[in-house]
């Protein structure tokens, strides 16, 4: 398809006219059309289109259609539809009333696009530079970032379905890709065995039997692969895309050894952010969030949030299902300020905090406003004053102080595997020993050592020190918004830690 770019069209005056009648107070397609005007120049689009070939929708309509697909939650075929049949949506577009539309086909084909050539956040950006225009998003201020669940349109499967399902989608390729050569080397039980999808399938009852099933599935596997890498087999046929899926499948699910096929059981199995769920979907990982499962992907919204403004979208992030939300922080961060809207201060729920990305926002300017994990070593549960908070730490001194007024007698700053700096504390076996709260204090075993302290470097241990300080009576574990007051608590409410160093 190729691209012929005109002018975005000014509305012509049926439609206009019609479209006042029905909507007399206007609705959201209208308001669109005359609060933001045409937002989409095809022009924008020209980098994803070649100079040959028939003509193209107008993207730039493209992607006014996308907007309000988003904003009303339509599918591809009800957007088409809106276009060849909604006065309000032909107002927005521009359209004569006799305009036919388009095929509902040509949203997916438009988005494919704008990924393969890297346009996918053209759309946002233009949507808004012209809000940013008209004064309603701008720096500073608040955001908030929150990540909701996307479901992959494949169907979950459990590991008996995926490697049945994934041979399936071998076998069903290789028949229409070389059926005489596939005709060669199946095993007449294949057909039976293969011949219908395996949800459809109804597996051997017993665990043993199952496992006996899964073990046949993996040597069919391997005896499928085998044929396809001997040396007469034509190469082009392991090129395709089903039968790399299936390789891969099979290293992760099975291997081999001088006693045959072993199913992968436990920690021998890739980690989940590595490991294929669906032959049809590679990209799509389960994971669990709050004890609900899902096969997909997290998206991450940004939002504007003045109580006294239109809230709006300021960045979205996908990334696979077991991204942790923490991962996400700084690029949300890098993309708003690429968008020149950094916020003063940004809410998040715990997963997006770390005492580490509480320090690199604020060298920002962004004030990372969300709870920080908590205390989980033994004396922070017990809840008796001996939990970390309650000593106090010197850090020009390189010291610190216990609840019991005993000084540390060793300093030790540490790198740990993963980068982490940290600082290790000791206290005298002789002061502990002596100490009427020992045994709530450390567990040291036998008595052999005093109690010990793992710090963070000095700017990350004093901002997680000063989050878990909240001034907010009422929030006692230190959050973003106050449970008794419902308001942000922001750094002013925050008193500085009386344990940190200058
Ligand atoms: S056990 Fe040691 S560190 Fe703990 S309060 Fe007593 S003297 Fe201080």
């Amino acid at each position: 398809m190729s691209l012929r770019p005109v002018p975005a069209p000014s509305v012509p005056e049926a439609t206009a006219r019609v479209a006042r009648a029905a909507f007399r107070k206007s609705c959201l397609a209208m308001r669109i059309r005359d609060e933001l005007g045409p937002l989409f120049e095809d022009e924008q689009f020209a980098s994803a289109f070649p100079r040959r070939g028939g003509p193209a929708w107008s993207p730039g309509q493209l992607a006014m259609v996308s907007v309000l697909q988003f904003a009303e939650g339509l599918t591809d075929r009800q957007a088409a539809d809106a276009v060849s049949g909604r006065i309000d949506v032909k107002y927005m577009l521009g359209l004569e009333l006799e305009d036919p539309g388009f095929d509902f086909s040509v949203l997916s084909e438009f988005r494919d696009r704008l990924i393969a050539h890297g346009l996918e956040e053209l759309v946002l950006d233009r949507l808004l530079e012209r809000v940013g225009e008209l004064g309603l998003v701008r720096a500073g201020g608040r955001q908030r970032t929150d990540s909701t669940h996307v479901l992959a349109q494949v169907r979950t499967l459990n590991r008996m379905e995926f490697v049945g399902e994934t041979l399936r989608a071998a076998l069903e390729m290789l028949a229409v890709a070389a059926p005489g050569w596939l005709r060669q080397v199946a095993a007449p039980e294949w057909f039976e065995r293969y011949g219908k999808r395996i949800d459809s399938f109804r597996f051997p009852k017993g665990a043993g039997a199952r496992r006996q099933w899964a073990l046949t599935v993996g040597h069919d596997g391997f005896a499928l692969l085998q044929a396809l890498y001997e040396p007469h087999a034509p190469g082009w046929l392991r090129e395709l895309e089903a039968v790399q899926v299936l390789r891969n499948a099979w290293v992760q699910q099975y291997h081999r050894d001088g006693e045959g096929v072993r199913w992968r059981e436990g920690k021998d199995l890739p980690p989940g952010r590595l490991r294929l769920s669906s032959p049809y979907d590679t990209d799509t990982r389960y994971s669990i969030k709050r004890g609900a499962g899902w096969d997909g992907y997290k998206v991450h919204f940004t939002e504007t949030c003045e109580p006294d403004a239109p809230h709006l979208i300021t960045h979205v992030v996908t990334t696979d299902a077991t991204v942790p939300d923490a991962q996400v922080t700084e690029p949300v961060h890098a993309g708003l300020a690429r968008r020149g809207l950094p916020p003063d201060i940004h809410l998040v729920d715990s997963g997006y905090t770390s005492a580490a990305l509480l320090v690199s926002a604020a060298r920002q300017g962004i004030e990372l406003m969300g709870p920080v994990f908590a205390d989980t070593t033994a004396q922070g549960r017990a809840g008796d004053g001996l939990d970390q908070d309650a000593f106090s730490v010197d850090w020009p001194a390189r010291a610190v102080t216990c609840p019991r007024g005993r000084m540390s007698v060793s300093w030790s700053a540490q790198r740990k595997a993963s980068g982490t700096e940290i600082v290790r504390v000791h206290f005298a076996k002789t002061d502990c020993d002596a100490c009427p709260v020992r045994a709530a204090c450390t567990s040291a075993a036998n008595h052999k050592d005093g109690r010990s302290l793992t710090l963070l470097n000095q700017p990350q241990q004093q901002a997680l020190d000063q989050r878990r300080e909240s001034a907010c009576p009422a929030s006692p574990v230190a959050g973003t918004v106050c449970r008794a007051s419902g308001r942000v608590i922001s750094s002013r409410a925050l008193v500085p830690s009386s344990k940190a160093g200058p």
